[in-house]
């Protein structure tokens, strides 16, 4: 399905759509006034809760790194931290809570990073009362965490449990040891194995692995050894990421080796190797970058048409205020995002002064609103309803999308998609570059020119 033409047409920069408009369009917001309109706003009408936490330690630097992280060995600093971080949720809670439970009712919780895990058990233990005692937990509350196999042993997985976590999510990426050593990643296959049978004897409810192909030393071959040791763990989800090589961008990567990373025919290889074994193994084809097997609530929803996409990616949780916690951690409550700032020290700093630690934000226009409803249908369901969006925003779909549905005949011709008087629908192929499709709705990618700062869709 996937071929070099595909690859040579459409393997473009583009945004992952984890939220329209793209962080990249948030504007400065030093004191956190458009969040604070936003939670006031909820007041009359509450929506369930989503809460992540962003823990932005590591012990040691992965050198394919793209994420906001502070690589330490000092463990001492997460104490200083967390202080920080409970001034902030003490703050938001305040703001949120009007006497009510559902002001407070948390239905999703999410610890990432960075690596959560760098927090020793005594200091999770402390992160989760202190939520404990400013949240409700709705019933089922789902309560997810970022593992990185390096930080963790089997008693330490044992003690999430107690602390109430149901979902685990291993920092995988490649099995293959020569790519481990070159992406300054070892763990090996035997840990991660004792680690995968001592979570299902706990009962997590859902466990993810993160791969990654493109890496340094990767080969099609080698890249199907790993596929198939993940897959004898059996995963009940799976996130497959490319990865972007952006040097100038991000530090660490300029320690991989121009010369040993896979070439575009590899890596398309790679993926194609990757959706065709998944499927074979029996796992779903959830969108983008997920997979899961049939009895996950991600592939249930998928089916239902009720999957949703995040900062954090896909998700199963409709109609919720995401509330994020910790430095640069991104909030979206009712029609605003806004993003935490990105270093400890002013972050700190905002909380010490009784400001929210924001650094900018965005207030969704009209125009804003009605295409983020259009590419959240494109990247979850791979459809859009035309007469739904022309009922619930009172547009005449192809005349207000005229552009855009011109730049979607190239698509259309490549066999990608089709689109009807009521339907844009998407193939199995065009999943592959769903986000080049969605960029055609994108009003601010169009009205500049310079689209290198994302990583390419493929
Ligand atoms: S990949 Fe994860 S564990 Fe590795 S340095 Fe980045 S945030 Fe830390």
């Amino acid at each position: 399905m996937i071929t070099s033409e595909l690859i040579r047409r459409f393997d473009i920069p583009g945004p992952r759509y984890t939220s329209y408009p793209t962080a990249d369009r948030f504007y400065a917001d030093k004191q956190g006034h458009a969040l604070e309109r936003a939670i006031e706003a909820r007041r009359d009408n509450p929506r369930v809760l989503s809460l992540y936490i962003h823990i932005p330690f590591c012990e040691s630097v992965c050198y394919y790194c793209g994420c906001n992280k502070i690589v330490t060995k000092n463990h001492g600093v997460a104490m200083s931290y967390l202080q920080t971080l409970f001034s902030e949720i003490d703050h938001i809670a305040r703001l949120l809570d009007h006497g009510r439970v559902e002001d407070l009712l948390v239905a999703q919780l999410h610890l990432g990073g960075g690596s959560p895990t760098f927090l020793s058990d005594e200091q999770l233990g402390e992160l989760m009362s202190h939520l404990n005692y400013r949240f409700h937990w709705r019933q089922n509350c789902e309560k997810s965490i970022e593992v990185d196999p390096r930080t963790i042993n089997v008693e330490r997985l044992a003690h999430l449990k107690q602390l109430g976590f149901n979902r685990l999510s291993f920092g995988i990426q490649d099995f293959d040891a020569d790519v481990q050593l070159a992406i300054h990643r070892v763990q090996s296959f035997s840990s991660v194995q004792s680690l995968m049978k001592e979570a299902r004897a706990l009962q997590f409810d859902s466990i993810n692995m993160d791969l990654i192909y493109g890496l340094p030393k990767q080969t099609p071959a080698s890249f199907l050894r790993t596929l198939q040791q993940v897959v004898s763990l059996r995963p009940d989800r799976i996130a497959l990421y490319g990865y972007a090589h952006l040097p100038e961008r991000f530090k660490p990567q300029r320690r991989i080796n121009q010369e040993d990373l896979p070439n575009a025919q590899q890596k398309c290889d790679m993926l194609d190797e990757a959706v065709s074994f998944f499927m074979a193994e029996g796992y779903e084809y959830i969108g983008m970058d997920h997979f899961a097997l049939p009895h996950d609530e991600l592939a249930r929803v998928k089916k239902e048409g009720q999957l949703h996409r995040n900062f954090q990616g896909y998700h199963t949780l409709k109609d919720c205020d995401l509330i994020g916690f910790g430095v640069s951690a991104i909030s979206e409550v009712g029609q605003c995002y806004s993003q935490n700032l990105k270093t400890v020290d002013t972050y700190s700093q905002a909380l010490s002064l009784g400001q929210l630690p924001i650094e900018k934000a965005l207030e969704l226009n009209e125009d804003d609103q009605l295409r983020r409803q259009v590419i959240m249908s494109l990247m979850c369901q791979g459809r859009v309803d035309k007469l739904a969006i022309e009922q619930q925003f009172g547009i005449q779909f192809n005349d207000y999308f005229t552009d855009a549905l011109d730049r979607l005949t190239e698509f259309e011709d490549a066999g990608l998609l089709s689109v009807s008087d009521t339907l844009i629908e998407v193939n199995e192929a065009g999943w592959f570059v769903i986000r080049a499709i969605a960029m055609a709705f994108d009003y601010y990618l169009w009205h500049e020119t310079d689209h290198r700062r994302f990583s390419k869709v493929l």
